[in-house]
């Protein structure tokens, strides 16, 4: 007797296959035998599982710590002619704050720049006593503003070092994470094969500086 193997059982169970063989398939199974059953059985709650599986709307943050444990490998395409020129049109630095507002930009800085049609808006978040922080951003079109800028490859890069890198979401918003260091562009790679670089701020907590400073004079008390 003729039996199917399991790759013809799920294309069996999905649906795929002419509808000879379709037929040939339900009349072999209404024949009784029980080792295709079983792999219709198994196959059958595969397809069920996986569909199931895939209408799952998976959590932002969830996609996000993904792709901080997978990081995706992208390449440096972008020829320094594609480069858009960036015009920066707010900087957190060089305005006075608003009395009531000193207090939210104490630790953090923000900024918003202008490239092509573009329009990215970025926080700095340092991580007190440490060196590291988050950078937080927005990258719409202010031309089309419905214009999707989401899966966009986002890097951190030191020289040619990548840092940390991630992809925006279907609302242009990107997150990442990183150790400060000086000389760190964010270069966000658009869609026509143009890029965005900027230079990021580095920040040093009070803290460790101060303990920095403190410690040898003690021992140089000491002696
Ligand atoms: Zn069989």
């Amino acid at each position: 007797m003729k039996h199917y193997a399991i790759d013809q059982w799920v294309d069996f169970t999905r649906g795929l296959l002419g509808r000879e063989s379709q037929t040939e398939m339900r009349t072999h199974l209404a024949g009784g035998c029980r080792k295709c059953r079983g792999l219709w059985d198994f196959t059958t709650k595969l397809t069920g599982t996986c569909a199931l599986v895939a209408s799952d709307v998976v959590p932002e943050p969830a996609v996000r710590m993904a792709r901080a444990i997978f990081p995706v490998r992208m390449q440096d395409r972008t020829k320094p002619g594609n480069r858009l020129p960036v015009e920066v049109m707010f900087d957190s630095f060089l305005v006075p704050s608003p009395v009531g507002l000193r207090a939210t930009w104490q630790v953090g800085w923000q900024g918003l720049y202008r490239a092509g049609d573009c329009s990215l808006d970025v926080r700095i978040e340092p991580e007190l006593k440490t060196s590291r922080a988050a950078v937080i951003g927005q990258i719409t079109n202010h031309i089309q503003p419905a214009l999707e800028m989401g899966d966009l490859p986002v890097s951190l890069r030191a020289g040619k070092l990548v840092v940390a890198e991630t992809l925006s979401n279907r609302f242009g918003e990107f997150q990442m994470e990183y150790d400060q260091q000086s000389q760190l562009k964010l270069c966000i790679h658009l869609a026509d094969s143009k890029s965005i670089r900027i230079p990021l701020k580095k920040f040093i907590s009070d803290q460790p500086a101060a303990k920095r400073r403190t410690s040898p004079r003690k021992r140089v008390a000491g002696k």
